[in-house]
């Protein structure tokens, strides 16, 4: 055996050629983690299975000096009324804004107040421009269309998108993230099937 494959590193039967403390510490943690998002998210099925972690991992790498937030954001437990009343019973639960009776993360974001509701129609044009600015030039339209009717859904509280409204190959992708919840786009929690469908459409239209 070569000196180099006696060396070689596996976890979980995965060799690894690069960042061993951030690897162990990941082999080690995530199983509790997922473990955890499991019951917190009543992910009943495969759905974890479903996530495209390394993009999430990227994701949440480039907020490290926010790291408390993210984490907040990411497992629910941002500082809204909910969370409050549940530390401090004398604390109200509701939305200071319009009054919902129980102002959790979601609210955050679907809250009918008007300053939110512009707030709402402000994103599909910052995305339409984050998209164009971006250094891909040729975005998928089809997929830009299945984030931004994932997106409305789940700002209006509205049903889903409808997977066979869709072409068949984008189809898998549109259940894939409706069982996820689209709730988890925000937390950078996306179905491995947009980067399949990405990487198909890139090879096709270089
Ligand atoms: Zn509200």
């Amino acid at each position: 055996m070569l000196p180099a494959a006696r060396e070689e590193l596996r976890l979980q039967g995965i060799p690894i050629h690069g960042q061993y403390k951030a690897r162990i510490r990941e082999a080690y943690s995530l199983p509790s983690l997922q473990q955890y998002e499991q019951k917190r998210f009543d992910w009943y099925h495969d759905e974890q299975t479903m996530i495209d972690w390394t993009t999430f991992r990227q994701t949440i790498r480039k907020f490290h000096t926010q790291k408390a937030t993210i984490h907040k954001h990411v497992f629910h437990f941002s500082p809204t009324g909910h969370w409050a009343h549940q530390n401090n019973h004398h604390l109200p639960s509701s939305c200071p804004r319009c009054g919902n009776p129980n102002e959790n993360n979601a609210h955050v974001l679907q809250c009918t107040d008007p300053v939110v509701h512009q707030w709402r129609q402000q994103i599909f044009p910052a995305l339409k421009k984050a998209i164009q600015q971006s250094r891909v030039q040729c975005s998928d339209p089809q997929l830009v269309e299945i984030m931004q009717a994932g997106i409305h859904s789940y700002l209006s509280h509205s049903a889903p998108p409808n997977p066979f409204a869709y072409p068949k190959p984008y189809q898998t992708l549109v259940s894939q993230q409706n069982a996820i919840g689209w709730a988890h786009v925000w937390m950078g929690q996306f179905s491995t099937e947009w980067k399949i469908q990405a990487d198909a459409y890139y090879r096709n239209n270089p």
